[in-house]
C-alpha cells in the first residue's frame, strides 16, 4: 500500500479544532487505505524553548489525542520523533543540498520570528528537518493543513534534487491538503490560522477544553456587520469559518447549511456551531483523559511504534549515506 505520514507538534497540552478537522480526521481517514505512520513532532517543539517538563507531559499528551482521534496503533505506526535518532542524521544531509535563500524565503519563519522573540537557528531550518521526517520513510503522501504547502514543495524539491545528483533514492511525496477544511481561522481573528501557539487564546477552541468554555468561545466569534449567512471568504471570513467547521463536523454541505440558515442570524449558526464541537469534543476528552491515566500503556503504545520505524529510518539513512560518499560505519 502507498504510505501516509505526517505530525504535529507538541507546542501546547491541547490540539485545536484546526488540527482536527485539517489534519487528523484525515490521518484516521487514510489509515483505511494506506500504510500510515504518525508521529509527536517533539525535536521540532523545541525550537520554542519549552520548560522539559511541559514539553514531556506534552510529548505524552499530544499521542494521547492523536488516539483519541482514532489513530489505531494497532495499524498506524504511532511513534515520537526523538526515539529515532536518524531524523536528524538525514537532516544534516538535506541541510547540505538546501540554498540559504532557498530556506529564507519560508513564510513560517517569518511568521513565527515576527510575532516571537524566540528566534534560533532550529527555527530557521525547521523546514528541512521536516523534509527528513517525511523523506526518511518513502512516504507517498503527506495529509496536512494548507500552512504546510510551502514545506511540502521544499521535501519535494530536495527529494528531487538528491535524486538527479546520487541517483534515484528517495520517494517524491505528495501533499494531501483538503481543500475545505484545510484552514480553520481563529475565531478572533478570522484572517489568520488557529494556532496553538496563538498570542492570546480568545479565538483558539482547544479540543480539551471545557464544553462551557468552548460555546463562550464560539458565541463571541468575531463575524461582521451584516446579517446574511453566506460563504465569501474576502468580505466574510468569520462567518465562513463558521461554516466551515460547521459543515467539516456535521457533514452537511456549506450550500445546504447556508439553504439552511436563509432567513436566520449568527445567534443561530453559532449556538448550533458550539453544538456540534460540543458533540464531537466531549468523546475525545474523555478518551485523552482515559488514556493519560496509564502511561505504561502509552508508553508501550510508543516504544513498539519507535522499533517499527526505526526499522524504516535506519534502511533509507543506510542507502543515503551510502549514495553521498560517506564510509560504511565500522
Ligand atoms: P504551532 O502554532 O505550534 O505551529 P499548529 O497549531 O500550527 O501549532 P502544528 O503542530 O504546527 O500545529 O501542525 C499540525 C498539523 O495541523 C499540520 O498538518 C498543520 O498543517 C495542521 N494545522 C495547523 N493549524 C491548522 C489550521 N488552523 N487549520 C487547518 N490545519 C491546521
Ligand atoms: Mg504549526
Amino acid at each position: 500500500a502507498p504510505r501516509s505520514l505526517s505530525g504535529m507538534q507538541p507546542t501546547s497540552d491541547s490540539l485545536h479544532l484546526g488540527n482536527y478537522i485539517g489534519a487528523l480526521v484525515e490521518w484516521v481517514r487514510l489509515q483505511e487505505t494506506h500504510d500510515a505512520f504518525y508521529f509527536v513532532a517533539d525535536l521540532h517543539a523545541l525550537t520554542t524553548g519549552p520548560e522539559p517538563e511541559v514539553l514531556r507531559e506534552r510529548t505524552r499528551l499530544t499521542a494521547a489525542q492523536f488516539i483519541a482521534g482514532g489513530v489505531d496503533p494497532a495499524r498506524s505506526v504511532l511513534f515520537v520523533q526523538s526515539h529515532i535518532a536518524q531524523h536528524t542524521e538525514l537532516n544534516w544531509i538535506l541541510s547540505c543540498l538546501t540554498g540559504f535563500g532557498e530556506a529564507s524565503r519560508m513564510t513560517q519563519f517569518k511568521d513565527k520570528s515576527a510575532k516571537g522573540t524566540n528566534t534560533n537557528v532550529g527555527l530557521f531550518t525547521y523546514p528541512v528537518l521536516q523534509a527528513a521526517d517525511i523523506l526518511i520513510y518513502d512516504a507517498n503522501v503527506v495529509p496536512v493543513g494548507e500552512d504546510q504547502r510551502q514545506h511540502l514543495e521544499l521535501s519535494r524539491d530536495l527529494a528531487g534534487r538528491f535524486n538527479a545528483r546520487f541517483g534515484d533514492t528517495l520517494v517524491v511525496p505528495e501533499p494531501h491538503i483538503m481543500k475545505a477544511t484545510a484552514k480553520i481561522q481563529d475565531l478572533q481573528d478570522p484572517t489568520s490560522k488557529m494556532s496553538k501557539s496563538a498570542a492570546t487564546d480568545a479565538g483558539l477552541v482547544s479540543l480539551l477544553d471545557e464544553p462551557s468554555r468552548i460555546v463562550k468561545k464560539i458565541k463571541s466569534a468575531v463575524t461582521d456587520t451584516e446579517r446574511d449567512i453566506r460563504f465569501d471568504e474576502e468580505d466574510k471570513p468569520g462567518v465562513s469559518n463558521l461554516l466551515s467547521i460547521h459543515s467539516a463536523l456535521s457533514g452537511s454541505s456549506i450550500a445546504e447549511l447556508e439553504i439552511a440558515y436563509a432567513g436566520k442570524g449568527y445567534g443561530d449558526l453559532k449556538k448550533d456551531v458550539a453544538e456540534v464541537v460540543v458533540e464531537t469534543i466531549t468523546p475525545f476528552r474523555d478518551r485523552t483523559l482515559a488514556l493519560m491515566k496509564d502511561r505504561g500503556e502509552l508508553d508501550r503504545i510508543l516504544a513498539d511504534g519507535a522499533e517499527r520505524a526505526r526499522e524504516v529510518a535506519e534502511a533509507t539513512v543506510r542507502r543515503v549515506y551510502d549514495k553521498v560518499g560517506l564510509l560504511p560505519a565500522p
